[in-house]
């Protein structure tokens, strides 16, 4: 009895023992697989890529190009991408970014959109539109119920495009942007099917309210308040600061600080000037300026 269960351990054990070393082996031996597959296949994160995140707004706008911040830090940091390009962040930003890649950067001046059409209520129409309330949808059916190829349809796309509650909507009913709440995310840009924003230098005070590309006769007859081409604008300017590209009058900024007497003699009140001008009524310039020439549609 006893030499039959000693029989048995010893079976047991012989049997135990081996298996125990070879699974014990077989560990090892994985071990220093996965260690060294880790080493020789781990993805090296650069460090920078987590400090260039840190600096990034992390709001995903999309600005720079990329779906997101955390793209557009691989690419900065890969140099696929330039440090200036997230305009939410601005100079201060690109700053900073160029300081971790150790590059040197033109701080540039903060962006803001701005809306080149004054029409809104004012504007002609051609059609009763029934259909989908949005700008998009309108502008397909035979180029949009308002009768301006190039103006605002006003079904608001670009407001509801804005994250940052960054518009107002001038009593004409023209969506104005507020430039203190712009981040210069370019949603509105993308928003528009007329593509009448452009994103400027915040500082830029003087601005062509129009689109319109066609003839004066051709403007007038759907908009009291587009360029006309009259160039009266042009004759003002003896430095070629204001000049006519397709029939719409288009400043030259590098030329500085848009003439004043240029801005007066506009018949329809389209270039607008902040300092003479509020933003939000578009009040035209100054009325003596107008006296003689075609009577602009007032604000409501
Ligand atoms: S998206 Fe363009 S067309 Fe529509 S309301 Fe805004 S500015 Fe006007
Ligand atoms: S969507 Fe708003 S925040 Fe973005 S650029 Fe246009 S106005 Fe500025």
């Amino acid at each position: 009895m006893m030499e039959a269960l000693l029989a048995d351990n010893l079976l047991a054990v012989s049997t135990i023992v081996p298996a125990v070393i070879g699974l014990g082996g077989l560990g090892i031996v994985f071990g220093i697989v996965l260690a060294v597959a880790s080493e020789r296949l781990a993805v090296k994160v650069d460090a920078r890529v987590k400090q260039v995140l840190d600096i990034l707004p992390g709001i995903n706008c999309g600005a720079c190009g990329q779906p997101g911040c955390e793209g557009y830090a691989d690419n900065v940091v890969a140099g696929k991408a330039a440090p200036t390009l997230c305009a939410p962040g601005g100079p201060e930003v690109a700053q900073k970014i160029a300081e971790v890649l150790g590059l040197a950067v033109e701080a540039g001046e903060r962006l803001v959109a701005f809306c080149h059409c004054k029409g809104g209520k004012d504007s002609e129409w051609k059609y009763d539109y029934d259909g989908i309330p949005t700008c998009g949808a309108a502008a397909l059916i035979a180029g949009g119920p308002i009768a301006c190829n190039y103006g605002c349809i006003g079904f608001y796309d670009c407001i509801a495009a804005c994250k940052y509650d960054a518009f107002l909507i001038a009593p004409n009913g023209m969506p104005v942007v507020n430039a203190e709440k712009c981040v210069a995310c370019k949603a509105c840009v993308n928003a528009c099917p007329r593509g009448l924003f452009e994103l400027v230098p915040i500082s830029r005070k003087v601005h062509i309210l129009c689109s319109n590309l066609d003839k004066g006769k051709a403007v007038k007859d759907v908009c009291q308040v587009g360029c006309i081409g009259c160039t009266r604008c042009v004759k003002k300017c003896d430095n070629g600061q204001i000049s006519m590209k397709d029939g719409l009058a288009v400043i030259d900024y590098s030329k500085g600080e848009v003439n004043i007497e240029a801005v007066e003699s506009c018949p329809v009140g389209v270039i607008h000037h902040y300092a003479y001008q509020d933003p939000i009524t578009w009040q035209p310039p100054v009325k003596e300026a107008l006296k003689g020439a075609a009577e602009p549609v007032q604000s409501a």
